[in-house]
């Protein structure tokens, strides 16, 4: 028997795709792997900014657009590339072909906007292989049990690397904008620095906390199913960044990146009557509603009342209200307290587990800088501190120099 040939998956974000000149350098990358006798798989995203303006669009119809048709419009962006992307391919010469994700069977739930990936059928995609095709699936989109197309939340297309467990691929290329994956969002914080490796538990903090890098659900496909994720620039051939398992760690790394989330909107319910229940009650109207709630705070602030408070993302923050007007006086609560100009700056770290006074130097950090802090959340590897959305670009700045993530771990002053 034929020895069976090596599948690649690369996948290639919006800024890798935008024009027709950066198509073609795609298609080489794939036709390059494909030379080297390996099946290639591409998943391609929308060109550009084409998701944003097509957000846009709805949103002159319809402030409130359905989510169901929302899903319609968005997988249209990535149809259109992955066409394109065939068609190059076939102009250099090798035979192409493109799916849709409901073409290869991208079966998800059916939480549009949002939904979460349940199987791949690989059947199709094996056998154009084997027939010899590059093969270009649109990222980001799937179809639920009922036929309709739904999305995968905005960066879905890294979802590639579930296709990639899938198909059994060892690796899986992201090319993007950056040449890899740095301590912090290098078009906030100039002198962030590349690190050439980082753990699947470090991103997947990382892209919770708003890293846009990565798509958070992609990394826990790549941790469950060992695919190793090498995070590099679709404009040169140098290497990235690997996400796995195994990273060497260095005693005494306190932090190894900051992150900054912008999308964010927080609810606060104040007064709650503070007896068994009310919680469950206000959570599990919001989980109907279909909302995901981070960061909860509740506090007893009389043996009478409690105040309970979340954030939530923008994209769901008109649900999160509804669902809260809803409930409110079924819960005996006295006010709701929205913000939406709000930025959350978080530092993460699996060192940080073994180390005093790091929440200690964050609070300075931002104390010198006469930020002030709405509210902080902490877990053991990782501080967050929400503040004025005008405030979180230095916020975040500030806290980079102290934990000095411009420098290369072992050039850290604190690092031992
Ligand atoms: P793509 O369209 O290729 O998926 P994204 O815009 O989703 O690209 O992700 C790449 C962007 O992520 C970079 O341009 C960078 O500004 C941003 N980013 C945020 N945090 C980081 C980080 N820690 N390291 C690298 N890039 C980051
Ligand atoms: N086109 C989608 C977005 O802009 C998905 C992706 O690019 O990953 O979010
Ligand atoms: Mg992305």
């Amino acid at each position: 028997m034929a020895k069976k040939k090596e599948i690649v998956v690369q996948k290639f974000g919006g800024t890798s795709v935008a024009n027709a000149e950066k198509i073609k350098r795609a298609a080489q990358r794939a036709i390059n792997e494909f030379d080297q006798d390996r099946q290639v798989v591409m998943v391609a995203s929308a060109r550009g900014k084409q998701t944003d303006e097509l957000i846009r669009d709805a949103l002159e119809v319809n402030p409130n657009p359905p989510k169901r048709e929302m899903d319609q419009l968005l997988s249209t962006g990535e149809q259109q590339t992955v066409s394109l992307v065939a068609m190059a391919i076939e102009a250099a010469g090798h035979k192409a072909i493109s799916f849709t994700g409901s073409q290869i069977r991208m079966v998800t739930d059916s939480v549009h906007t949002k939904a979460r990936i349940k199987s791949i059928d690989t059947k199709r995609l094996k056998k154009v292989l084997d027939e010899g095709n590059i093969v270009i699936v649109a990222g980001f989109q799937g179809i639920d049990e009922n036929e309709d197309i739904t999305t995968l939340g905005r960066g879905g297309s890294d979802s590639a690397v579930a296709l990639a467990a899938a198909l059994k691929a060892d690796t899986c290329d992201i090319y993007t904008d950056v040449d890899g994956i740095y301590t912090a969002d290098p078009r906030i914080f100039k002198d962030a620095v590349r690190l050439e490796q980082i753990s699947y538990d470090e991103v997947l903090e990382m892209a919770s906390l708003g890293a846009g890098v990565m798509h958070g659900r992609s990394i826990e496909f790549g941790k469950k199913y060992n695919v190793v994720i090498h995070v590099r620039s679709s404009m040169s051939d140098k290497k990235g960044t690997l996400i796995t398992h195994e990273v060497p760690q260095m005693e005494g790394i306190l932090v190894s990146g900051a992150t900054i989330e912008k999308n964010l909107a927080k609810v606060a319910l104040i007064g709650v009557d503070n007896k068994p229940g009310n919680a469950a009650k206000v959570f599990a109207h919001l989980t109907g509603a279909k909302v995901s709630v981070n960061d909860i705070i509740q506090t007893e602030v009389s043996k009478q009342k409690a105040n309970i408070s979340f954030t939530v993302s923008k994209n769901d923050f008109a649900d999160a209200k509804k669902a809260v007007e809803e409930i409110k006086t079924k819960v005996g609560c006295e006010g709701v307290f929205y913000r939406e100009d709000i930025a959350e700056v978080s530092i993460i770290g699996v060192g940080m587990r073994t180390h005093y006074g790091v929440a200690n130097m964050m609070f300075s950090t931002l104390a010198k800088e006469k930020i002030n802090i709405d509210s902080i959340t902490t877990s053991e590897i990782r501080i967050s501190c929400i503040v004025d959305k005008d405030q979180g670009d230095k916020a975040l700045v500030a806290v980079c120099k102290t934990f000095e993530l411009d420098k290369p771990v072992d050039k850290r002053s604190y690092v031992k």
